[in-house]
């Protein structure tokens, strides 16, 4: 893929420009020839890959996970020792697909003292596909959370849904111009179990090898069944607080309706036995992380889902404005900063003083909207990148458009893009339990 399109401003910052991926797919496959792949980790990223690598022609021996012992997607897993200490080597490509920084490092060294070669037969998804694509399914909400762009007034006007038809189209060039797209998300702005053709959708991306994560408010359950049926790889039901308080930051959400929605999705996971990762993203606020936590915790050991605590925040388009423009925010945003646990300056100050390092979502591009246009950023409802949709130029095109804006530089300049560094310890301290920001 070419994308050294000269950067016209010097100004901008080389950080803010796209990675690429490394390895071609001709060039992977005459790397790989006859030998057999294998995965190490079972995570969205590891499965996603062995789904689009099988689609592709590959043969993937299984995964190496000590976590897990019966048989993912049909394929097996291995325990670390087994799989390190077999004399197939020589005929073994190995990808390590782990997200753990360490663990990940752990693992690159054990493969390399285990007679694996970096580029020849040891490789990570990153090497051959950078990019983590989202496609909007629904540009709609039922809700109206007060930290999200989505409970301004007047968000669903002129939003709608991406039809299924429209979808295996993008679908299909996405594939074509990311051979190895392993996963993709299908949610930014709206909720994604308001569109009637999301079994559907879900169906065709299974069908083209890639892996999909749905996050939903659970809100709606007209289509919960079939949606679940359709076996997506993972579902986020992001949670905050029990009872009132989840009502008060999910707003315009029912308590009752999240919780029957969580047992639906477990009954049918354990009934059908779906391969379906289950997560909590639970929002942090200033008052539900003792009891409501533990609550949350024994729902989710119950029902099978793993949580986890990241910061509650506001969504960073409307911050993006105030520290760029000294734009006002919004009262409703100013409304909901009284429960956040640090309010929008101390968290403001905090990612300035990371402005220097990357950002961590910039590789999520293309996102690709229900209207088919492409958002320069996951993270904000503007600006668009060019004024063609998707469908209708090729990718090339739109990433050296964005890498000549100066969107980036810009938020990078004023640390916004760490602004949403959201990950979290609860660590328990002499007044209760603490937030560490990590
Ligand atoms: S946070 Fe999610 S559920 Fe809440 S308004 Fe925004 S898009 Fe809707
Ligand atoms: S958060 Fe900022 S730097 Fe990162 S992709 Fe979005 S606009 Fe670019």
């Amino acid at each position: 893929m070419n994308t050294n399109v000269p950067v016209q401003n010097s100004l901008l910052r080389a950080d803010a420009k796209l990675k690429t991926a490394s390895v071609a797919l001709e060039d992977f496959r005459g790397l790989v020839r006859e030998k057999v792949i294998y995965i190490l980790s079972v995570n969205l990223e590891g499965m996603g890959l062995a789904k689009r690598l099988r689609h592709l022609g590959f043969q993937v021996g299984g995964f190496v996970d000590s976590r897990y012992k019966k048989n993912i997607d049909g394929l097996p897993v291995f325990g670390l020792d087994a799989f390190f200490n077999s004399s197939d080597t020589p005929n073994r490509v190995l990808i390590v697909a782990t997200k753990d920084r360490v663990w990940k490092q752990k693992s690159l060294e054990r493969a390399i003292g285990s007679g694996y070669v970096r580029g020849a037969n040891l490789f990570t998804p990153l090497d051959l596909c950078p990019y983590f694509p989202t496609i909007e399914i629904a540009g709609k909400c039922n809700l109206v959370c007060k930290t999200c762009d989505m409970g301004l007034p007047g968000a669903n006007k002129g939003r709608g849904h991406m039809s299924k038809e429209t979808f295996r189209k993008v679908l299909e060039k996405l594939t074509s111009e990311i051979p190895f797209l392993n996963s993709v998300a299908l949610y930014t702005w709206g909720e994604p179990l308001t569109n009637s053709d999301i079994a559907e959708i879900i169906k065709i991306a299974n069908k083209m090898g890639v892996a999909t994560e749905v996050s939903s408010n659970l809100e709606s359950h007209k289509h919960l069944d079939e949606f679940v049926l359709a076996e997506p790889e993972q579902i986020v039901a992001p949670c905050a607080g029990i009872g009132e308080r989840y009502e008060r930051g999910r707003t315009g959400g029912t308590w009752d309706n999240y919780l029957k929605g969580l047992r639906r999705i477990s009954e049918l996971k354990k009934k059908h036995d779906l391969n379906i990762s289950l997560r909590i993203m639970y929002h942090i606020y200033k008052d539900n992380l003792d009891s409501d936590y533990d609550e949350i915790q024994k729902i989710a050991k119950e029902l099978g889902f793993q949580v986890i605590p990241i910061l509650a925040h506001l969504f960073p388009g409307q911050v993006f404005r105030h520290a760029v423009s000294g734009q006002n925010i919004p009262e409703v945003m100013r409304e909901a900063e009284q429960n956040l646990v640090f309010g929008l300056n101390d968290q403001l100050r905090f990612a300035q003083a990371r402005k220097d390092k990357p950002c961590h979502i910039m590789q999520a591009f293309p996102t690709i909207a229900w209207d088919g246009r492409v958002l320069h950023c996951c993270n904000m409802q503007t600006p668009f990148v060019g004024s063609r949709r998707y469908l209708d130029a090729p990718l090339d095109e739109f990433i050296a458009i964005r890498d000549r804006s100066a969107f980036c530089t810009k938020c990078m300049d004023v640390g916004v893009h760490r602004f949403f560094d959201v990950n979290i310890k609860l660590q328990e301290g002499e007044n209760g339990r603490e937030v560490i920001r990590l």
